[in-house]
C-alpha cells in the first residue's frame, strides 16, 4: 500500500511546515497521517488520551509507512478547551478529521453535535491564535444533501437544512459544524478555511476498528444483512478523500471552499452485493440478494430507527457531482468497484472476516 500511496503525487520537498491531524485514531485519520508521512510532511497528530498514539502507530504501520521520524503527538478532545492551543502551536496547517461517528445512534443528540461542532471552534480558534495559514475540515455529504430536492442533483451549492423532519442526529451534528465553521471564518476571518464533504467512504482498512461506513461491508460478507433496504448512496475511496484534503489543503483556489467527494453514480445496497459476489464468489451465501420495498421500509421503520433514514429517502436515487473537485483541483478518484472490492478484500487480509463457502 505505501508504493501506491507515494504513486499518486507525491513530493519529497513538501509545500506545508508542520501539519496538524486531528481525528487520527480513526479510518480516515489513520489514511491521511500514513501519507502525509509518506510525503515527507512532519506531522503532529490529537489522540484523546496519551496513550492512544500506539494506535495511530499501529494504523501507519499497516499502511506500510516507516516514517515515524516525522510523528509527534498532542493530547486534546473535541469537548474539552485544555490542549489544543498547544497542539496548533507551530503548526503551518491543519486537516480537522476528528467528529464522533457512532454505529448506533445516540439517545442525546447533543453527544454529537457539541463535540463535532464546538470542537471544531475549539480547533478553529486555536488554529488562528498559533497563526495557522489554512484549516481543511472533514464535512460530510449528510451537510449537503439530506434536504431532498425535486431533481435529487447535487453540488456544493446545497446545504442540507438541520430543521428536516427526522435528520439523523450525525447529519444534524455534521451540518451544524460546518456552519458553525464558515460562520467562524466569515465573521472573525484571520484564517483559511477549505471543506471537503464525502459520501459514505469505503476503502481499505488499516485495523480493526472500523468505521461506521465500512461496517456494511463487514455485516454483508458475513451473513448480517440478508435483506437490504432499497437506498441508494455515494461511495468514495478513503484514499481519495485523503488525496483531496491534501490537494485542498495546498491550493490556492481551494480557500473558501467546499468540495464534494464522490467517487461515482450513487450505488444501491443491492448493487454493492452484486459488487461483492462478482468479486467473492465464496460469499455468495452470505451476501443479501433481495432488498425491502418502500412499503415494508415504511412498516418496518415504526419499529426500527435504523430504517428511519433510508425509507425517508424512499428510493430516491441522489446524482452527486464530483466536477468541482476535478476541475478546480485536479483530482481524479478511483473507480467505485475497486473500492468496494478493496474493502472487502482488506477486511479479509486482516482477519475481520472469515468467508466460509456451503459445502
Ligand atoms: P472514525 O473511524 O469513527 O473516526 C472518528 C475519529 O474522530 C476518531 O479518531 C475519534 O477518536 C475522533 N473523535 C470522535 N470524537 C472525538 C472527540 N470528542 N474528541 C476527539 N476526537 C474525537 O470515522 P471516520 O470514518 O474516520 O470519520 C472521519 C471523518 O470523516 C469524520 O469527520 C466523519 O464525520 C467524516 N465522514 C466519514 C464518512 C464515512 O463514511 N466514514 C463519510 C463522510 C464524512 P477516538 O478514537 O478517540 O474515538
Amino acid at each position: 500500500m505505501a508504493a501506491e500511496i507515494r504513486a499518486s503525487g507525491a513530493s519529497d520537498a513538501p509545500e506545508a511546515g508542520t501539519v496538524l491531524v486531528t481525528g487520527a485514531t480513526g479510518y480516515v485519520g489513520g489514511h491521511m497521517v500514513a501519507r502525509l508521512l509518506s510525503e515527507g510532511y512532519r506531522t503532529r497528530v490529537t489522540v484523546r488520551e496519551p496513550g492512544r498514539a500506539a494506535e495511530v502507530l499501529a494504523l501507519v504501520r499497516r499502511a506500510g509507512v516507516d516514517r515515524e521520524d516525522l510523528l509527534e503527538f498532542a493530547v486534546a478532545d473535541l469537548s474539552a478547551d485544555a490542549g489544543w492551543a498547544a497542539a496548533a502551536d507551530g503548526v503551518s496547517h491543519v486537516l480537522h478529521v476528528a467528529s464522533p461517528f457512532p454505529v448506533t445512534p445516540p439517545e442525546n443528540e447533543d453527544e454529537l453535535v457539541l463535540p463535532a461542532r464546538d470542537g471544531t471552534l475549539r480547533v478553529l480558534s486555536a488554529a488562528r491564535t498559533a497563526g495557522v495559514r489554512r484549516v481543511v475540515m472533514t464535512s460530510s455529504f449528510a451537510a449537503v444533501g439530506y434536504t431532498v430536492k425535486p431533481d435529487d442533483r447535487y453540488s456544493e451549492e446545497d446545504w442540507t437544512d438541520p430543521g428536516t423532519d427526522g435528520l439523523p442526529a450525525y447529519h444534524k451534528s455534521k451540518v451544524l459544524a460546518e456552519r458553525a465553521a464558515w460562520d467562524f471564518v466569515e465573521t472573525d476571518g484571520g484564517i483559511e478555511l477549505a471543506v471537503v464533504n464525502p459520501v459514505g467512504i469505503f476503502g481499505p482498512v488499516l485495523g480493526p476498528r472500523l468505521a461506521a461506513s465500512v461496517t456494511i461491508v463487514r455485516s454483508m460478507l458475513t451473513g448480517g444483512m440478508p435483506v437490504v433496504p432499497l437506498m441508494y448512496f455515494g461511495v468514495v475511496d478513503v484514499r481519495d478523500v485523503v488525496d483531496l484534503h491534501l490537494r485542498a489543503m495546498l491550493h490556492p483556489k481551494a480557500a473558501g471552499e467546499r468540495f464534494l467527494a464522490v467517487g461515482g453514480p450513487s450505488i444501491s445496497f443491492l448493487g454493492m452485493a452484486r459488487t461483492l459476489r462478482a468479486h467473492l464468489p465464496a460469499a455468495a451465501d452470505a451476501l443479501p440478494s433481495s432488498e425491502l420495498t418502500l412499503e415494508q421500509m415504511r412498516e418496518a421503520a415504526k419499529t426500527e430507527p435504523a430504517l428511519r433514514d433510508a425509507a425517508g429517502l424512499g428510493g430516491r436515487i441522489p446524482v452527486i457531482s464530483s466536477a468541482k473537485a476535478r476541475s478546480v483541483l485536479d483530482w481524479e478518484p478511483r473507480d467505485v468497484t475497486r473500492t468496494v472490492r478493496d474493502t472487502a478484500d482488506s477486511l479479509i487480509e486482516l482477519g475481520l472476516v472469515t468467508l466460509t463457502e456451503k459445502p
